[in-house]
């Protein structure tokens, strides 16, 4: 394997610490500005391998303590974007870690050893659906075992304050403005920098790729407190999401992988037509001819895909025919106890 670099630059006066990981995206980044004397960090990246290490010493390098930063804000409850937060705040217990109210609740939920039936039981639930849609019971239960790793994965922490859409964030000569974005998760914010047009995206806008949409497993006590979201049709939530953010018509987005975007209406709009193109493809390969979701994801993704993304591919396929269906454009019917799509 190749040895995992950082990199920090400094751009329109944001720092951003690149470092690798072992994974598909490449790199996680974290990014470090200032508002008048605080020092804000977004995103706390992923406690796994050299990626402390590294991350660290690159702080060093800059001559920062943890102990200059006031601000820690999360943009969602992914592994590669927590990973961290407990650790700044031993370093730190004067560091305030902010995060939207659905990813505290949900952490807190995985997190809990009490609730570890409760998660594998949600995770089941997934499974079975995932069944249901073409998965067979082996990879069923891999499915299972996934969403119970992941979960023992998280190094959880309390924030010090949960955020909810429009909140903002007081300083003495300026403010950030938090969006709710759910899509890529539920608990997704994006921070806004009103004065400069900066957008702090997380994993909503990336530059090269469309984040994967769907794919979650809730506490039923969340359900019922979002009760008029629909958090099945999370292509729906993901692109209305995606227009609030053109709306706002950033200068600069700064996501969490990838390249900076220069041109965020015009990222947006591509976004948007992957996104219609992938609903035309799927309806089209449906019409009069009935399918399984695996079987459309497989013809649509490729048939070559690991264990991993192939459920990734499987549940971004279920949130595009979700999304259809709403709209009355695709139906479902049974058959030998799976479920077929066709338009
Ligand atoms: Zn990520």
């Amino acid at each position: 394997m190749n040895k995992l670099k950082s990199d920090i630059n400094e751009i329109e006066g944001v720092y951003r610490f690149k470092i690798d990981i072992p994974f598909e995206v490449k790199s996680v980044c974290i990014y470090l500005f200032k508002i008048g004397e605080k020092r804000i960090l977004i995103d706390a990246g992923l406690n796994f391998g050299d990626w402390p290490k590294l991350f660290f010493s690159a702080l060093n390098k800059k001559q920062i303590t943890l102990k200059n930063i006031d601000y820690c804000v999360v943009s969602h409850s992914h592994v590669d974007h927590i990973g961290l937060i407990k650790k700044f705040k031993r370093k730190n217990p004067n560091i305030k870690i902010l995060m939207h109210e659905i990813a505290r609740d949900l952490m807190k939920w995985q997190t809990n050893v009490n609730n570890y039936e409760a998660v594998e039981n949600a995770a089941n639930d997934v499974a079975q659906q995932m069944i249901k849609f073409g998965v067979n019971e082996k990879q069923g239960k891999r499915i299972v075992k996934f969403f119970i790793t992941w979960s023992k994965m998280i190094r959880y922490h309390e924030p010090d304050e949960v955020l909810n859409d429009n909140d903002e964030i007081f300083f003495d000569t300026n403010k950030l403005k938090i969006i709710w974005t759910p899509g890529h998760a539920l608990g997704h914010i994006c921070v806004f920098d009103e004065k400069k047009r900066y957008l702090f995206s997380g994993d909503h806008i990336l530059s090269r790729i469309t984040p994967h949409i769907g794919n979650f497993i809730v506490n039923p006590e969340l359900n019922k407190k979002y009760e008029k979201y629909d958090f099945n049709n999370i292509l729906k939530l993901y692109l209305e999401s995606l227009d609030r953010i053109d709306k706002l018509n950033p200068k600069i987005i700064f996501p969490a992988h990838q390249e900076v975007i220069y041109n965020p209406h015009e990222r947006i709009k591509d976004i948007k037509k992957h996104h219609s193109q992938r609903l035309f493809e799927i309806s089209s390969l449906i019409k009069n001819n009935p399918m399984t979701p695996l079987k459309i994801s497989k013809i649509h993704f490729g048939e070559n895909l690991d264990e991993m993304n192939t459920f990734m591919a499987l549940s971004e396929v279920v949130s595009h025919l979700i999304y259809l269906e709403e709209l009355d454009k695709v139906k479902r019917m049974e058959k030998n106890g799976k479920i077929l799509f066709f338009s």
